[in-house]
């Protein structure tokens, strides 16, 4: 390959888009280099069933002032600004209202308590109430938000996200995954299927390898998982261990979806919400009916999600099934059909959800987004102080990287040869 660009971009999930978008509309040339033979990363939609599913990101989290509503709009996709079905619990449901409401508290009150705990041990778990009646409860849902048990969170990054959170979460029915991965800009130069293998450091810049070759740029952004840049996958210069390390104190949680096809006259009502067992810790929540479409999504984080990449796809839909069962009647069964099972974690270019901080290691966020020597630059949801795990985050992480790249780059054209690369002399990655 050549190396006719201003920019190279490791990555093409929200994050890499968000990047090429902003170098786009500053007239910088970027090659975005993508592993897998898609766009999108963890925005994925397929269609299961005539459906536009979201196999990751689904929500429009903080819409107001998510910047994928404002591409939305701008390139025709519907926008849907509804309640989310978690505010619409299943009208068959009423019995549990009680116990709902216990468990619902159990869980505010337990984030009340991550405040004292985060300037303490900033352990999550410490936070939860020794033999507490709804701690099964509290950890399905941290399951749900971060991916891991509460042992493994930390406190001060669970209320980072929460305090941030403007509590919108809005609805793209053609697919979140859908919208990004259309809205790569055409003039951004793309290789799927084109896994950056090792990254070296030059006299001028960076030189990036492939096995379609060695391309040589000025900048290059990286926004590969935490997961894929913690791990082996990408050969990267001993002087990036801190970036590494910082990567692998923020690890990736799991979280999964299931889907089922409804087939027949059943009672689940469109655009429902059920959570499937409010004393397991492994549980589901359900959304049904989406868009009124026959379809139940199983949504399962932590424990729950375990049980798919330990035990299979075939265990994931028995242990749903069942649950619906529990709460619909055992005759839902024969009515509701496997349609598809996500495995993020088992995805090598991926490796699980989205990030979580490990207790007393926050810090780990800023550390992994600070630029090395204004020549490579880190994006990626993981890398933003309040909004990550989110596509909205990735993607302002992206921008921001690509704001840094093109300052970089604008420094070094102003300063020639005498630019801090120059004065840096041939340093080659060891
Ligand atoms: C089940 C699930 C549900 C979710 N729900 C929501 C939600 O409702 N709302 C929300 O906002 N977010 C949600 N998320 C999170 C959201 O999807 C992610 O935070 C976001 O998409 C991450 O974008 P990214 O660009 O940082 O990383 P990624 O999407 O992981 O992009 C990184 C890209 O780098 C590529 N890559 C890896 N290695 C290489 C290499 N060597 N060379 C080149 N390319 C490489 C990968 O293939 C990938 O395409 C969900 C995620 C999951 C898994």
């Amino acid at each position: 390959m050549g190396s006719a660009y201003d920019v190279i971009i490791v990555g093409g999930g929200a994050a890499g888009i968000g990047a090429a978008r902003r170098l786009a509309a500053q007239g910088a040339s970027a090659l975005l280099l993508e592993a897998s033979s898609r766009l999108g990363g963890r925005a994925y939609t397929q269609d299961l069933g005539g459906y536009p599913l979201d196999l990751g990101c689904e929500w429009l989290h903080s819409g107001d002032r998510n910047a994928w509503v404002g591409i939305a709009e701008a390139s025709g996709f519907p926008v849907d600004r509804g309640d989310p079905p978690w505010a619409k619990a299943h009208p068959s449901l009423v019995e549990d209202e009680d116990d709902q409401e216990a468990a619902r508290k159990a869980y505010g009150d337990w984030e009340e308590r991550l405040r004292t705990v985060a300037s303490a041990s900033d352990r999550a778990s410490d936070a939860l109430e020794p033999d507490g009646a709804w701690n099964a409860y509290v950890r399905a849902i941290a399951g749900f938000m971060s991916g891991v048990a509460p042992e493994e969170i930390s406190a001060t990054d669970y209320l980072a996200y929460d305090d941030a959170s403007t509590g919108k979460n809005w609805n793209l029915p053609l697919g979140y995954g859908t919208l990004v991965a259309a809205s790569l800009p055409p003039t951004t130069a793309l290789r799927l299927a084109t896994p950056a293998q090792r990254i070296e450091l030059t006299t001028d810049g960076v030189a990036v390898t492939t096995r379609a070759g060695t391309v040589h740029v000025g900048v290059a952004i990286l926004t590969v998982s935490t997961a894929v840049l913690a791990g082996d996958a990408i050969r990267l210069p001993s002087r990036l261990d801190p970036w590494r390390e910082a990567a692998a104190a923020l690890p990736l949680g799991r979280n999964e979806k299931l889907f089922l096809e409804i087939g027949g006259n059943t009672a689940f009502g469109p655009d429902t919400h059920a959570y499937g067992n409010l004393r397991d810790a492994r549980s589901a929540a359900y959304s049904i009916r989406p868009n009124g479409w026959p379809v139940i999504e199983a949504f399962l984080g932590g424990d729950g999600a375990r049980i798919l990449a330990e035990e299979g796809p075939a265990a994931g839909f028995s242990y749903v099934s069942a649950e619906l069962a529990a709460l619909f009647g055992s005759d839902v069964a024969s009515a509701i059909r496997p349609l598809a099972a996500t495995s993020w974690s088992r995805m090598a270019s991926i490796g699980g959800a989205y990030s979580c901080a490990l207790p007393s290691r926050s810090d780990a966020r800023a550390r992994l987004a600070r630029p090395f020597e204004d020549r490579l630059f880190f994006a990626g949801e993981a890398t933003h102080p309040h909004d990550f795990t989110t596509a909205h985050g990735a993607h302002d992480s992206g921008q921001r990287a690509a704001d840094e790249a093109l300052a970089a780059l604008a420094d070094r054209q102003r300063l020639g040869r005498r630019g801090p690369l120059a004065a840096a002399g041939a340093r080659t990655a060891r």
